[in-house]
């Protein structure tokens, strides 16, 4: 007979982590770095030997995509995607306590780069699906698992790739999991599992500001210049609007049910407050209950005595499910006469439902592994790889499960992710295997 610890979904968890940690995987951005390569190998031999066909796919050499579908019992039914990116951020050898790149596991936990961000998840997953390979176990549904390069960037060699040219890949899938979510989150006594159900929309803004040339010594009233600054003051001065989106009400009310605040989200004027006095676990909204605009760069003229022909500004902007209209029309407000704005990076927000049946088999696999948990919907203030898997029309939510000690002074998971010391507690990591195959299987 096997034996039940040798073949459960966390048996293998630390280990693998630790090894996908020792593939260097940087992401330098602008196709430079090491490439997925190796870590993608690595992958898809583990992913063969559990008896799936991995499909390894590179829009240039080295930066590596791996993927397999793992046959459910029901194959009539809609396929679940999940989908962990290979690449990290760099790491500074001389600022870390651990080399970066050794993967070493000791004071109970497994320390790297990536090891929140997210090689934790694909060591889950390879864990998981080693364990039902042994024990001759099929999920209920097909699950499509994508293993994928550049989301550190801009997924030009990645998700948006593989959903440009290989959308055939996802034929069926109606949900998909991927990182930022389904970890502790929250302050003692109250352990919130925010999952992410919404992601803002991603716009980066040129504004471009054309005026009348001419010698610095002789003023015009159509200088470049201060059109660009007197539009970039308008749009500093802004107080964007609270906007409640269904996943930030949601989360408040039942962050603020834990924690024992009275919470009237009914009045916005009051909805700044309520995030305060939420303290720690107000953090995670605090950046979404409105949209912003955050003027990043500028750039005009070079010698002192020319005024400049034209002047221009980088804008980066974030907006929440369904108010991008919104958004640009009060942008547009703003120009100076002589200012025109274009798009540099247009991804609009995403939105999945929060009372489905995946987001219930996610809360249900979380309180089986931890009865205090209290399940939320949450809305990233930033974005993942799931803005290109919603274009195919999936429900894209962030569950990457994680059980993380609740003191900051302990572990500070939000300093973790391309911070130094990066590590991962190995209890929190075999909890999340645990969660991810009840939820994987029962789907
Ligand atoms: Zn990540």
């Amino acid at each position: 007979m096997a034996d039940p610890a040798a073949t459960a979904p966390d048996a293998w968890v630390v280990e693998l982590c630790s090894r996908l940690i020792a593939f260097d995987t940087t992401n330098l951005g602008g196709g430079d770095g090491n490439g997925e390569r190796d870590a993608a190998e690595f992958v898809a031999t583990e992913l063969a030997w559990n008896g799936l066909t991995p499909i390894v796919l590179e829009r240039a050499p080295r930066r590596t995509n791996v993927l397999a579908r793992v046959p459910g019992e029901d194959r009539s039914l809609p396929a679940l995607l999940v989908h962990a990116h290979l690449d990290v951020v760099p790491a500074v050898a001389t600022d870390w306590k651990v080399p970066p790149f050794a993967g070493e596991v000791r004071d109970g936990y497994v320390w790297g780069r990536g090891a929140v961000d997210m090689k934790d998840m694909c060591a889950m997953v390879l864990s998981v699906l080693r364990s039902w390979s042994s024990r001759g176990l099929r999920p209920r549904r097909d699950i499509v698992v994508a293993f994928v390069a550049d989301e550190e960037d801009d997924s030009w060699y990645g998700a948006d790739w593989l959903v440009a040219e290989h959308a055939e890949l996802f034929d069926g899938c109606a949900a998909a999991i991927g990182e930022s979510g389904g970890y502790t989150f929250g302050v003692p006594g109250a352990p919130l599992y925010p999952i992410g159900t919404a992601e803002r929309g991603t716009m980066h803004l040129r504004l471009t500001a054309n005026g009348r040339a001419g010698h610095g010594s002789r003023p015009n009233s159509e200088n470049a210049v201060v059109a660009l600054v007197e539009t970039l003051a308008r749009i500093a001065a802004h107080r964007w609007p609270v906007r409640l989106t269904p996943a930030v009400a949601a989360y408040l009310a039942g962050a603020a049910h834990a924690l024992g605040e009275p919470a009237d989200l009914s009045d916005p004027s009051a909805v700044d407050g309520l995030v305060a006095r939420l303290g720690r676990a107000g953090v995670l909204a605090a950046g979404t209950v409105r949209n912003s605009v955050t003027p990043t760069g500028l750039s005009a003229g070079g010698k002192v005595n020319v005024i400049p022909s034209s002047a221009s500004a980088l804008l980066d902007v974030r907006t929440l499910p369904g108010s991008s209209a919104e958004v640009l029309s009060t942008v547009d407000s703003f120009l100076a006469p002589g200012v025109r704005r274009e798009f540099v990076v247009h991804r609009e927000a995403v939105s999945a439902p929060l009372d489905s049946p995946w987001f219930h088999a996610m809360a249900a696999a979380l309180r089986a592994e931890d009865p205090s948990a209290v399940v939320l919907p949450y809305c990233l203030g930033g974005g993942t790889d799931a803005k290109a898997f919603a274009a195919l029309g999936i429900d894209c939510y962030g569950f990457a499960p994680l059980r993380l000690p609740l003191d900051p002074d302990e572990y500070d998971y939000r300093a973790m992710a391309h911070g130094v010391d990066e590590r991962v507690p190995i209890d929190g990591l075999c909890f999340g295997a645990r969660v991810l195959d009840r939820f994987l299987r029962t789907a």
